[in-house]
C-alpha cells in the first residue's frame, strides 16, 4: 500500500548503535522541547521533524488520506539545527493530508510523520487536525476522572472495543465499533444490561482499553480482528474502529465520544500502549526520517540484526534521548488531548527505567492521579547505553508507582501458566501458600509497595480463567468450577494493591476451539471467540456469578482496610491466622482507616472449615461450594470465603 522500498533498508542506512547512543551525537542533536508535527492554527500550520541524518527532507500534501496518488504539492523543509527541518505554509490546512520524504545519503525515504495527530485510511498519510472540528458535544466539559487517587481505590477492566459489542446478544447499534462504547440503555434480548451500563453497575472504576493507537494488522476499509499489539502510528486512533476510517477527524471524534461517555458514568479509560516494538521496523515512520535511530539494532556475525527481546523482532532504543521523548509526548499527549486516566504499558521491561519515569512525569504534569503499570516479565534486549536499566518487576523499586502484574498471585491460585492440568493454591498445594499470603500483603519477592502490585487471575493473554480452571478440574462440574472462580476472584478483591480483571471473567467467558482445547492467545481468531458473550446472562447461574463480582467490588469499595496505601500501613494492620494446609485466614485493624476489625478466609478445600474465634463475629459476606450447616461458629464455606467483622 505504501510507496516502494528504498534501495537500502532503514537498517542498512543507520543502526549506528554506538553513534546514536553516543554523548557527543546526544550533545549535538537532542532538544526535548522543541514542538514536532504540524502543529496547526487556522491562519498557518507549522510542520517540524527530526531527522538527524537526512540530507534533505520534502513535505508532501495530498488532498485524502489514501494510500496511493501523487501529492499535490512537493514542499522542500528548512534545515534548523540539532536535526530539526521545518516549514510555515500559511492558510487553513485544517483536513490536509500529508507525508515526508527524506534523502538519507542516495537512499528516498518515505514517511509518515511520527507525531501526526490524525491519519489517513491505514495510516499511510498524516492529517492536519483541527482539534475543535474533532471534539464531540460537551467534550470541553470533560477531564480525566477525579474519584480515584490512588491504585488501590482503582478496579480495573480490560475489554477490547470490537469484543465489548460484537455478541449478537449485545443490543447494541454500533458492534465492534468505538461508539459502541458510548452507547447507554442497551439490554440482552431477555432484558440484562449490556455494554456502557453493565460496566457501570458491575462497578468497576477504570476500563483498560486494548489498543486503540493506529495498528497495521487489520485492513482498516475491510475490517477484521486483531488485538492490535502491532503499532503504525502511535499518535493516531485506529480506524477500523471508526464508522468511517477514510476521514481521519472520524476516529478521533468517535474515541472521544467513547470516553466521554464512560467519564459521564464515571468510569475512567486506561490505553493500553506499546512502545516496546512497532508493527515493521523498517516502515516505522521514525525510522525513516532517522534511519535505524528508533531500534536497537546490533552486528551479529559482521551483520546487523535487530534485538528481538519482545519476539517482535525489533526491539525499542527508548534509552536514546528523542524516542524517550517521543514517548513522554506521546503519552502526554493523549492524557491531554484524550482526557485518559491511566497507561498499561505492553512489556514495559524492554524499556527503561529512565524513559517510564520520564513519561510518568510528564502525564503528571497533566493528570497528576494517572495509573501507570505494565508487564515486567523478566527479558532480555540488547540495550544501546552501558547505564541504562531495564524497567521489570526485578527492578521495580527504581520505578516508584509504576505497577506490574503480579503473576505471583495469578499462578499461585490457577497454577502454571503454560501447563493446563498443573493446579495451584486453588488445587490444594501448599507450596503455593507463602506466596500468596506476600500477595495479600500487596508484596511479592519482587514488589515493595502496595501500589506496584497489579492483582489479577487473568488478562487477555493466555488461558482464560475459566478454561485453566477447566483443564486443572476435568472431572469437575460447572458448579464446583464457578466456586473455584469465585474463591480467585475473591483473592484478588480481598489482596491489597490495585485489582484488574479480564472483561468477561465475571461471565465464565471461555475460548474453548471447538475440538476439546482452549485458546491460550486469541489475538486474531474470530470476534466469536473473543467476544463478550452477553447471550450467556439468560442462565441464571451466570447471572448470580456477575452478581458475585458485583459484590465483592462493593464489598471492596465499602472497606478501605482492604485498600491500604503502603507497606507499613499493611504491615502494621495485617495479621495472618494460624490456619493448616490451604486455609488462609487474616484479620485487619486500622482504627485510623476504618472502625472495627475485619476478618478474611479462603479455602480451597472441600469442606467448610471453622475457625476459632474467641470474641463475637458478624458475617458481612460469604460465597461458596459447601456452606456451613451451624450458625453457632464461624466457618469458612468448602471452595469459597467467609469476610466477617470482629467484635
Ligand atoms: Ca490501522
Amino acid at each position: 500500500m505504501e510507496p516502494k522500498k528504498p534501495p537500502l533498508s532503514p537498517m542498512d542506512l543507520g543502526g549506528m548503535r554506538r553513534t546514536f547512543s553516543s554523548k557527543k551525537f546526544e550533545a549535538q542533536f537532542t532538544d526535548l522541547t522543541r514542538p514536532l508535527g504540524a502543529l496547526y492554527t487556522p491562519e498557518q500550520t507549522l510542520f517540524r521533524v527530526w531527522a538527524p541524518t537526512a540530507s534533505q527532507v520534502t513535505l508532501l500534501l495530498y488532498p485524502t488520506g489514501a494510500p496511493s496518488g501523487e501529492p499535490v504539492e512537493r514542499r522542500k523543509m528548512e534545515p534548523e539545527d540539532k536535526g530539526f527541518y521545518s516549514l510555515i505554509l500559511p492558510g487553513n490546512l485544517a483536513g490536509v493530508y500529508y507525508a515526508l520524504e527524506t534523502k538519507v545519503g542516495d537512499s528516498t525515504l518515505f514517511a509518515v510523520d511520527p507525531y501526526a495527530k490524525s491519519v489517513g485510511v491505514n495510516g499511510w498519510r498524516g492529517m492536519v487536525l483541527d482539534p475543535a472540528t474533532a471534539n464531540p458535544p460537551g467534550w470541553e466539559e470533560d477531564g480525566p476522572l477525579s474519584t480515584v487517587t490512588h491504585p488501590a481505590d482503582a478496579v480495573v477492566y480490560e475489554i477490547h472495543v470490537q469484543d465489548l459489542s460484537s455478541d449478537s446478544a449485545s443490543g447494541i447499534r454500533h458492534p465492534g465499533k468505538y461508539l459502541g462504547l458510548a452507547e447507554g440503555g442497551t439490554v440482552t434480548p431477555f432484558g440484562e444490561a449490556t455494554g456502557l451500563d453493565y460496566l457501570q453497575q458491575l462497578g468497576i472504576t477504570h476500563v483498560q482499553l486494548m489498543p486503540v493507537y493506529d495498528f497495521s494488522s487489520v485492513d482498516e476499509a475491510q475490517g477484521g480482528y486483531n488485538w492490535g499489539y502491532d503499532p503504525q502510528n502511535y499518535f493516531a486512533p485506529e480506524g477500523s474502529y471508526a464508522t468511517d476510517p477514510q476521514d481521519g477527524r472520524v476516529r478521533v471524534r468517535e474515541l472521544k465520544q467513547a470516553i466521554l461517555a464512560l467519564h459521564q458514568r464515571g468510569i475512567g479509560v486506561v490505553m493500553d500502549v506499546v512502545f516496546n516494538h512497532v508493527a515493521d521496523s523498517e516502515a516505522f515512520s521514525f525510522n525513516r526520517l532517522a534511519p535505524g535511530y528508533f531500534s536497537r539494532i546490533r552486528k551479529q556475525k559482521g551483520k546487523k540484526v535487530y534485538s528481538n527481546g519482545s519476539w517482535c523482532g525489533n526491539d525499542t532504543a527508548s534509552e536514546r534521548s528523542m524516542v524517550r521523548r517521543y514517548l513522554a509526548d506521546c503519552c502526554e499527549y493523549w492524557a491531554r488531548e484524550y482526557h485518559l486516566d491511566g497507561f498499561r504499558f505492553d512489556i514495559a521491561s524492554l524499556l527503561d527505567t529512565e524513559t517510564v519515569n520520564a513519561v510518568m512525569e510528564r502525564v503528571k504534569q497533566v493528570n497528576p492521579h494517572c495509573l501507570f503499570y505494565g508487564e515486567g516479565w523478566k527479558v532480555t534486549s540488547d540495550l544501546t547505553k552501558k547505564e541504562a536499566v531495564l524497567a521489570g518487576q526485578d527492578t521495580s523499586a527504581l520505578t516508584p508507582g509504576f505497577g506490574f502484574f503480579n503473576d505471583t498471585l495469578r499462578d499461585g491460585v490457577r497454577g502454571s501458566l503454560f501447563d493446563g492440568p498443573a493446579g495451584g493454591w486453588l488445587a490444594g498445594e501448599e507450596e503455593f501458600v507463602p506466596q500468596l499470603k506476600d500477595c495479600i500483603r500487596g508484596n511479592a519477592w519482587w514488589c515493595p509497595q502496595p501500589d506496584q502490585a497489579v492483582k489479577f487471575v487473568s488478562c487477555h493473554d493466555n488461558w482464560t480463567l475459566w478454561d485453566k480452571l477447566a483443564q486443572v478440574f476435568p472431572e469437575q462440574s460447572s458448579e464446583f468450577l464457578r466456586a473455584a472462580n469465585g474463591l480467585a476472584a475473591a483473592m484478588v478483591f480481598f489482596s491489597q494493591g490495585m485489582p484488574f480483571l479480564l472483561g468477561g471473567e465475571e461471565l465464565l467467558l471461555s475460548k474453548a476451539d471447538g475440538n476439546g482445547g482452549y485458546d491460550p492467545n486469541s489475538y486474531n481468531a474470530s470476534d466469536g471467540r473473543n467476544r463478550i458473550p452477553w447471550g450467556r446472562l439468560e442462565q441464571p447461574e451466570v447471572q448470580a456469578h456477575r452478581d458475585l463480582y458485583r459484590t465483592l467490588i462493593a464489598f471492596r469499595k465499602a472497606h478501605p482496610l482492604l485498600r491500604l496505601r503502603t507497606k507499613e500501613q499493611i504491615d502494621a494492620a495485617l495479621t495472618f491466622l494460624d490456619t493448616p494446609g490451604c486455609l488462609i485466614a487474616f484479620t485487619l485493624e486500622d482504627p485510623a482507616v476504618e472502625p472495627g476489625k475485619l476478618l478474611v478466609a479462603l479455602n480451597p478445600g472441600l469442606e467448610p472449615v471453622k475457625l476459632p474465634l474467641s470474641g463475637g463475629w458478624k458475617v458481612l459476606l460469604q460465597s461458596g461450594l459447601t456452606l456451613p450447616e451451624h450458625e453457632e461458629d464461624l466457618w469458612v464455606p468448602g471452595m469459597g470465603f467467609v469476610a466477617a467483622e470482629l467484635g
